[in-house]
C-alpha cells in the first residue's frame, strides 16, 4: 500500500504544530518544531494567508497525518461517521481513535502511531486472544488488547512500555505494563482527544 517515505518533521512544520509522529523525539529539545518553528521550503518564512477553504483544508490534512492515513482512508472514514448518528465531527474522532493502531499506541505499547501500525501489521498482538495484523479494525468496549505471548520479551515493546509514565493513559482504556495486559474500558467521548483540532473545520470541508 502507498505511504508517505518522507520526512515526518516536515509535516509537523507544515502543519504549524506538533503532530508527535517521532516518538520520545517529540518530547525533545531536538524536535524540529522547536528549532524552526515556519513551514519548510524558501518561502516557509513569508507571510501566508489561507482563504476558508485553506483553513479547512489544512484542519483535514493535520489530523489526517496525526493518525496516519491516507486521504482515501481518512475520507471513507469521514463518510463512515457523517452515516452515524451524533455530530459528524466527533464521530469521525472517535472513530481514528478507536483503530487498532491509535489503541496500541495510546496503551503505550509503541512511543508514536507509526510504531503502533508496523507491530501491528507484523502481528505482535491479539484481540481477545487472537492475533491480528489489520491496523484499520475498530475496536470495542470490552476487548483485550494484548502482546502475544512470542512478542512479550521484545524490547521495542517493554522499552515503550517503561516510558508510559511520561505519557498519559486516557481514561477509556487501561493497561498493567507488568502483565502486558491492555482493554478498553468505554467509548472514547471528545474530551478524551486532548489534541488541538477543531473537527467542525473538517465537517465544513467535506460538506462542500
Ligand atoms: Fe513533529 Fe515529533 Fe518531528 Fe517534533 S520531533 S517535528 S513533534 S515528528
Amino acid at each position: 500500500m502507498a505511504r508517505y517515505r518522507g520526512s515526518v518533521c516536515r509535516l509537523c512544520r507544515r502543519e504549524g504544530t506538533k503532530l508527535f509522529l517521532k516518538g520520545d523525539r517529540c518530547f525533545s529539545e531536538k524536535c524540529a518544531i522547536e528549532r524552526r518553528a515556519y513551514p519548510p521550503g524558501v518561502h516557509g518564512q513569508g507571510r501566508v494567508r489561507f482563504s476558508d477553504y485553506g483553513v479547512q483544508l489544512r484542519e483535514k490534512q493535520k489530523v489526517k497525518r496525526m493518525y496516519g492515513l491516507l486521504e482515501k482512508q481518512f475520507r471513507s472514514t469521514y463518510h463512515r461517521a457523517a452515516a452515524m448518528k451524533g455530530r459528524s465531527g466527533e464521530n469521525l474522532l472517535m472513530l481514528l481513535e478507536l483503530r487498532l493502531d491509535n489503541v496500541v499506541y495510546r496503551l503505550g505499547y509503541a512511543t508514536s502511531r507509526a510504531e503502533a501500525r508496523q507491530l501491528v501489521k507484523h502481528g505482535h498482538f491479539e484481540i481477545d486472544g487472537k492475533k491480528v495484523k489489520s491496523p484499520s479494525i475498530v475496536v470495542k468496549p470490552g476487548m483485550a488488547i494484548t502482546v502475544r505471548e512470542k512478542s512479550s520479551k521484545m524490547e521495542r515493546i517493554s522499552g515503550a512500555l517503561e516510558t508510559l509514565e511520561s505519557r498519559s493513559v486516557p481514561e477509556w482504556l487501561e493497561i498493567d505494563p507488568k502483565t502486558q495486559q491492555g482493554s478498553v474500558k468505554q467509548m472514547p467521548v471528545r474530551e478524551d482527544v486532548t489534541l488541538p483540532i477543531d473537527e467542525q473545520l473538517i465537517v465544513e470541508l467535506y460538506s462542500r
